[in-house]
């Protein structure tokens, strides 16, 4: 088989050295104008690859696995307990994963796919998620579920319309089955579901507001006007000033992407990219690699994902990166860019025109999300030449294969102009280089071990964990890359005066400091000053943003004093304290390669003994003898790793994890266990706080290990934490707030409110 490398480097022996830049059109059309011989073996590569991509996986395979994993599902839940409400549950979920197993082998098989969500519903229903029912039976019922069956899927779907309150749906429902044959146990379920529907018409149950989902949501919210874009050219370009006092939490803006995409397959939502949890609904297509959180989602981005299948399926976009969130960037303003590009006679009169509109959109009130995003800053023209090509080959590449596997120029009807293909060539190019500098990438809080989402001892209702599980959702996940044009004027500095909360595809923008009127209002491009040194954000910046960091933590006479404190060690031959002087030495525990490190005085190579005595003691948290061991090596890093050392806050860390994931198991603790580990919490949080800020995903995803000490009753809370949890859980994400909130009023409310 072809592969990306492979194929780019023979294509780059075709091209001619691009000694100088022009533009992103000037780029592409190099690709195109090469002499015959060479420009036929060029574009031969290209479509030899995107052929050589192509893998049809064996459906009759594919349908063996799925009805294997259906029926596991169906013993687990014909075998389910009738008296026992836990152990009913339990089957319940085990159920569904198994069901959710059998969707997604399934893949196109249609008889094996309607089954499946036919009995997922089923289980789901049992569970109480009834919209994730009623959306299985549909999906059951599209998919081609025997007809003689129907009206076993549309009493369900009529008995979910009524716990939803829906009764327009349940109207419908019940009204097609009126028209059926049906057997006396059905008549009766009609019956009872016909009474349900006069009671909630004498309620007078409002029909239910459609949901305002996100894709109603303006692109951009300007709150307040406490800020404007200033233009220095030349200077500074484009950049956020305050135009009054701003303080700590006020919210600057809220802006909504059109565009973003999912950073690992099937984790969130491609349309609203929420975490989905119990029910994906997969594209059948494209091999499990997209799913979606409701057929609401799925049909608003049908026409985004015909475009898009087929390179799923190819596993085209993976291998492209950041060009993959650029052709998303066509494909959604490609429309209206046209609409703007007026009637340019040729391609190069077309580029022009986009260019001068684009270059004045961001002074204009109101310019769109796709206008705005046009006139982003990009550094090709100061790109390497490697570089440049190779950004270039990847444009090519997804221009041809839009002509090749979609139907996107159909719809652009820019076929009919010559050239067509090369200012799509170069759009993708521009978006790319500008992404390159202005992607944004969101992290928010995910269950540890994701494929546990249906864990059977997890969850005691929908969104509602069991006692104790809180601390299963402690790990930060990078979900999404995103286009957010209007953020993107922000300037850096290695102490952001801005904070960003992530919802699905909106960011929030808050002040994370008091911001003087006049003063220039920051973003922060890489890792702050405490979570990195001076030299390492350089590089950084240098590499990736193309200029050299100025700003008040990197003029001033110490800039890496904060930096520092994170990493202060007792050597353990002449107690001198020292800090690691080469930058893969700050947090080798994290990697593979095991540098040494040594004292900056006596030159020794420290033993790190300690760190191998607790770290093999985590692995039997479950024995009590075990945990006062680790408590005890916990207390004994005091001597070797100064004030809040990253590594004692990641041994802090993975020692709670452990000792609450062994008392989930069943482990038994005492007041000494609970005494011990609310310390080291205590330790944590505030350590967690000084690196990263009480208001980071990484703190709020500490703070699930005193909501679970909390809920045990075992962990003193004054009003003033409870509160700060409480504002916490407030920047999650929707979805996930959910759960915190429920978990919270389940379990913590109720215990300060009896303690009071
Ligand atoms: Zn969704
Ligand atoms: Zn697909
Ligand atoms: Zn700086
Ligand atoms: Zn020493």
């Amino acid at each position: 088989m072809l592969t990306l490398s492979k194929v780019f480097a023979e294509q780059n022996e075709l091209v001619p050295f691009i000694s100088s830049y022009q533009n992103e059109l000037e780029t592409v059309k190099v690709l195109h104008t090469l002499p015959a011989a060479k420009q036929q073996r060029f574009n031969e590569l290209t479509h030899e690859l995107l052929d050589s991509l192509d893998d049809v996986h064996d459906l009759k395979a594919c349908a063996e696995r799925s009805r294997s994993s259906r029926e596991h599902g169906n013993a687990v839940y014909t075998k389910r307990s009738k008296t026992n409400e836990s152990d009913r549950r339990e089957s319940l979920l085990l159920a569904c994963h198994f069901y959710t197993q059998a969707i997604l082998q399934a893949e196109n098989v249609h008889e094996e796919l309607c089954l499946g969500y036919a009995n997922r519903g089923m289980a789901l229903q049992d569970f109480g998620l009834y919209k994730e029912a009623y959306d299985d039976c549909e999906c059951a019922l599209e998919y081609g579920y025997p007809q003689k069956l129907q009206h076993k899927l549309i009493m369900r779907q009529a008995h979910c319309a009524w716990q939803l309150g829906d009764v327009r749906k349940l109207r419908e429902h019940l009204s097609w089955l009126e028209q059926q044959q049906l057997n006396a146990g059905y008549v009766n379920q009609l019956e009872q579901l016909q009474e349900q529907l006069t009671k909630l018409q004498e309620q007078q149950v409002s029909e239910p507001k459609e949901e305002l989902t996100s894709e109603q949501a303006p692109s951009l919210q300007i709150l307040a006007r406490n800020h404007k874009i200033w233009n220095s050219p030349g200077v500074k370009g484009r950049h956020m000033v305050a135009t009054q006092s701003i303080q700590p939490g006020d919210i600057i803006f809220k802006e909504q992407t059109a565009c973003f995409v999912p950073l690992e397959p099937g984790l969130i939502c491609q349309q609203c990219a929420a975490s989905v949890l119990y029910a994906p609904i997969p594209c059948p297509q494209c091999h499990q690699q997209v799913v979606y959180c409701s057929r609401h989602c799925r049909q608003l981005n049908e026409q985004i994902h015909s475009y898009e299948c087929a390179g799923y399926r190819k596993n085209l976009f993976t291998m492209l990166g950041v060009s993959h969130l650029a052709l998303r960037m066509v494909l959604f303003y490609m429309q209206e860019w046209l609409t703007e590009l007026g009637k340019g006679s040729n391609v190069q009169e077309a580029w022009k025109l986009l260019m001068a509109k684009a270059s004045k959109s961001y002074d204009w009130p109101g310019a769109s999300q796709g206008l705005l995003s046009l006139c982003m800053m990009s550094h090709l023209d100061k790109a390497a030449a490697e570089e440049l090509i190779y950004y270039a080959l990847c444009a090519n590449l997804l221009q041809v294969y839009l002509h090749k596997c979609t139907k996107f120029y159909e719809q652009l009807e820019v076929e009919t102009r010559e050239d067509g293909h090369l200012l799509i060539a170069a759009l993708i190019l521009r978006c790319a280089g500008q992404l390159l500098c202005n992607g944004h990438v969101s992290d928010t809080i995910v269950l540890r071990f994701q494929c546990h989402t249906m864990e059977s001892k997890l969850w005691r209702a929908p969104f509602h964990l069991s006692l104790g599980q809180m601390h299963k959702f402690d790990s930060v996940a990078l979900t999404t890359a995103l286009n957010l044009p209007y953020l993107a004027l922000c300037n850096h500095a290695c102490a952001p005066s801005i904070r960003l909360h992530c919802d699905g595809r909106a960011v929030s923008c808050l002040a994370a400091q008091q911001i003087e009127a006049d003063e220039e209002i920051f973003n922060c491009y890489t890792l702050d000053y405490r979570n990195s040194s001076c030299a390492m954000r350089q590089a950084q910046l240098q590499q990736t943003f193309k200029f050299r960091c100025k700003c008040i933590k990197c003029a001033g006479s110490k800039p890496d004093e904060i930096f520092l404190s994170f990493n202060r060690y007792r050597c353990e031959f002449c107690a001198h304290i020292f800090v690691p002087g080469q930058r893969e030495e700050f947090k080798w525990w994290e990697s593979e390669s095991n540098s040494a490190i040594n004292c900056s005085k006596c030159q020794a190579t420290q033993l790190f003994n300690w760190f191998g005595i607790l770290r093999r003691t985590l692995e039997f948290c479950s024995e009590q003898q075990q945990r006062r061991k680790a408590y005890k090596a916990f207390k004994e890093l005091d001597t070797w790793l100064l004030d809040y050392h990253s590594l004692k806050l990641h041994l802090a860390q993975q020692l709670i994890a452990a000792c609450l994931t062994a008392k989930a198991d069943g482990a038994t603790f005492d007041d000494s266990d609970y005494k011990q580990l609310s310390r080291i919490l205590d330790y944590l949080l505030a350590g967690v706080a000084a690196q990263h800020g009480a208001d980071s995903m990484t703190y709020i995803s500490h703070l699930t290990y005193l909501m679970d000490l909390a809920a045990f009753g075992k962990y003193k809370c004054s009003s003033e934490q409870l509160k700060a949890v409480r504002t916490a859980i407030n920047y999650l994400p929707t979805d996930t707030k959910r759960i915190f909130v429920n978990y919270y009023n389940d379990f913590i409310e109720q215990r300060s409110a009896a303690n009071a």
